[in-house]
């Protein structure tokens, strides 16, 4: 029986197939063996033409089939993977690349959400590669100089038990309002060291109050005694 709509069409052709299916396969089968390089080429063809169903039914059949997949991959992705080695690497790179953000923001919510054992890894790191892990310091020091100066005194002062709460921040704006000058000699260096005004040694802490801006050979000269001239304190 012959059908005008295409839709019916299509019905009649699909349940005629579905009764028939077996023999059907037979059929194919019987063509595949009596003509293997004209089935071949016809059933590329048909591919080539119809990428997104090709690409369907190799998605349908690989999870009907998780076993074959398996033995298969087991069988030829070792040879495979020896033989596209550049392009799969490019590949890799490409992905990695595409998905560096999301990466990058996953990596960053994980460390503030686990600081104690980022700071035991970096540690262990640190132990293992002592050479890289001193070049590193070095190139970051280089970078972040007001963190550095911030660190090291905020280290010497815990180490004496004294106030340290300075920050990076405050030390920035420190120097802004004494116009990145010493504030005994005036001279403008980019050298400015963080200074005391009640020294360490005398208890004082590494906190906004009690830090000014002084080159180095004014921080040396003054040492541990009082400054040589009254201090204007203009961050308390
Ligand atoms: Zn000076």
């Amino acid at each position: 029986m012959a059908y005008k709509d295409p839709e019916k069409r299509k019905a009649s052709r699909d349940r005629y197939r579905a009764k028939h299916r077996k023999a059907l396969n037979a059929k194919a089968v019987a063509r595949y063996a009596a003509h293997p390089e004209k089935e071949r080429a016809r059933s590329a063809a048909y591919d080539a033409a119809n990428p997104e169903k090709k690409k369907a039914s190799r998605a349908a059949w690989r999870k009907a089939h998780p076993d074959e997949v398996k033995t298969y991959n087991a069988a030829y992705m070792p040879g495979y993977r020896a033989d596209h080695k550049e392009e799969l690497k490019a590949q890799k790179a490409a992905d990695h690349a595409a998905h560096r953000k999301e990466r990058n923001a996953a990596s960053v919510a994980w460390a503030k959400a686990h600081p104690e054992k980022v700071k035991a890894s970096s540690a262990a790191w640190r132990k293992a590669h002592p050479e890289q892990a001193k070049t590193r310091n070095a190139a970051w020091a280089k970078e972040h100089p007001e963190e550095r100066r911030t660190g090291c005194a905020r280290r010497r002062a815990r180490k004496k038990g004294l106030p340290s709460t300075l920050t990076a921040e405050q030390w920035r704006a420190i120097l802004e309002a004494y116009k990145h000058r010493c504030t005994y000699c005036g001279s403008k260096t980019k050298q400015l060291t963080q200074d005391h005004v009640v020294p360490l040694t005398k208890g004082g802490g590494t906190t906004r109050e009690n830090i000014v801006p002084a080159c180095q050979p004014c921080n040396s000269k003054k040492f541990t005694n009082p400054p040589s001239k009254p201090v204007q304190l203009v961050l308390t």
